[in-house]
């Protein structure tokens, strides 16, 4: 019988969950998602002082919002330390590692000493393996503190990995790394391995930062006779400026980008396709799709860039494909715990929707969609600085006010595109200018902002009596402007 195929998700809670790792979250997830699999997390907060219950709420509150579910976990290591330890012991008993009683200053020196003598670098000189047991015992008694350190064999150490393919590394250049720390918490490379052995992990699937780690795990493996999983390391992610993507960068929480306005769906087709290709290029994919197309072995070893533009525009075509009741959902529940916003909650639901609708084809995200919104909703408080400069002057007050005795005439029920679009040309050719002299200052009096969607459309949707009422007080402004000035 084979092994179910399981994978696992492993993140310390150091920090929030930032892109990069939304991103190994991802992969993971559409990887066993196509091989119906198993999906495991795992909280790795053995470091106790940097890791917090705040930033591992944080991480499932993210993992959540992607919809990136899992069927098993989350574990927490902080609930495991027994049991990494019993196989430190275990190791020890077997020759396979030894306590090191070197303190860290004692270390720093001969390292220093090495490098004085022009050596390029220093890896731990096996010192305390030679130590008798008469002299561990004595430096028991004296409550010496210890670490233990793994015995790293001598040899190569190969493995395949699904992206990078072969790699090999000589034993020589490992150097007996520590397992357990003087507190006796594990490092990070005895609890991973141990946790993914007992949790029936299949394949490992991680940034490739750690694929110098990788060769120090599997000689663990072998010396815990553990079957050895399967690796992919995805490639890191660059800022613009082709360094490491970090918090320079700017904002690079997932959930900061919930609160800038954009859609879960929009992070995922923007990550997903950061390293690798759905074989199609199409703005975006639905879930299911990208887990139907997946294949990690499509996964580009290069470095991908993060470009922001690539995920506003994802999220520009997921927005203007969704059903406004389905936008309005997700904008409610994004201002719920905002400040802005609240006009929407208070305005008539059925102009509310078709608002939006009017404006869903044109917007970034969602937070510029309820700014934008605003105007539509609520009157006018103010008018775009550089729209007034250019359209606000005594011209386009006459061309507004012709405008204005035109539609007034107009009957309710005549107030249509077609209509509105005849007397305004009729009117510009009357005057002798081009349609858009009145376009530009009409737009500005009825949304307050330079740019919209079509102006017939834009009329239509506020109604005579609305559209009447904006363009008298955008007159009334401009009047008062004028005699300020
Ligand atoms: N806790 C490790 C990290 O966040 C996980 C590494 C791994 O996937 O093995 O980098």
């Amino acid at each position: 019988m084979t092994k179910e195929l399981k994978v696992r998700f492993a993140p310390s809670p150091t920090g929030y969950l930032h892109v990069g790792g939304a991103r190994t979250a991802l992969f993971n997830w559409l990887y066993v998602k196509n091989k119906k699999g198993k999906f495991l997390l795992r909280i790795e907060d053995t470091d106790f002082q940097r890791s917090s219950k705040e930033m591992s709420k944080e991480i499932l509150e993210s993992m959540r919002w992607l919809g990136l579910d899992w069927d098993e976990g989350p574990y927490y290591q902080s609930d495991r330390l027994n049991i990494y330890r019993e196989y430190a012991d275990k190791l020890m008993e077997e020759g396979k590692a030894y306590r090191c009683f070197c303190s860290n200053e004692e270390l720093e020196q001969r390292r220093e000493t090495a490098l004085a003598k022009g050596e390029k670098s220093w890896k731990y000189d096996r010192k305390c393996l030679s130590l008798t047991e008469k002299e561990i015992q004595e430096k028991l008694k004296n409550k010496i503190p210890f670490v233990v350190r793994f015995k790293v064999p001598a040899g190569k150490t190969f493995f395949d990995d699904m992206i990078h393919k072969k790699i090999e590394v000589d034993n020589d250049s490992i150097e007996d790394f520590v397992l357990l720390k003087s507190d006796k918490t594990p490092t990070y490379h005895l609890s991973v391995v141990i946790d993914d052995f007992l949790m029936g992990i299949t394949t490992i699937i991680r940034g490739d930062d750690h694929l110098s780690n990788t060769p120090k795990q599997i000689l663990l493996y072998k010396a815990l006779n553990f079957p050895i999983p399967s690796f992919a390391h995805l490639p890191l992610i660059m800022g613009p400026d082709k360094q490491k993507l970090s918090k320079r960068h700017g904002g690079t929480a997932v959930l900061e980008y919930k609160r800038k306005g954009y859609l879960p769906l929009a992070l995922i087709n923007f990550l997903a396709k950061l390293s690798w290709n759905p074989g199609e290029d199409k703005p975006f994919f639905e879930k299911e799709e990208l887990v139907r197309r997946f294949n990690i072995k499509r996964t580009s070893k290069n470095n991908p860039v993060f470009d922001i533009k690539k995920l506003d525009f994802i999220n520009s075509k997921i927005i203007s494909s969704m059903e406004s009741e389905d936008i309005l959902a997700t904008m409610e529940e994004l201002i719920k715990d905002e400040d802005r916003g609240k006009y929407i909650l208070k305005n008539d639901r059925k102009k509310v929707l078709s608002a939006i609708n009017l404006l869903k084809s044109r917007m970034r995200n969602l937070i510029e969609f309820i700014e934008v919104l605003e105007n539509y909703l609520s009157d006018i408080k103010i008018y775009d600085t550089e729209g007034e400069e250019k359209y606000f002057n005594k011209n386009s007050k006459e061309y507004l006010m012709q405008f204005l005795s035109e539609i007034k005439q107009i009957d309710e029920k005549d107030f249509n595109t077609e209509k509105l679009e005849n007397k305004l040309r009729f009117l510009a050719e009357k005057i002798g200018i081009k349609a858009g002299e009145i376009i530009h200052p009409l737009r500005l009096s009825l949304t307050g902002h330079r740019v919209s969607p079509g102006i017939f459309d834009i009329l239509v949707f506020f109604g005579k009596q609305e559209s009447v009422k904006r363009i008298e007080n955008a007159l009334k402004y401009i009047e008062n402007e004028k005699n300020r000035s």
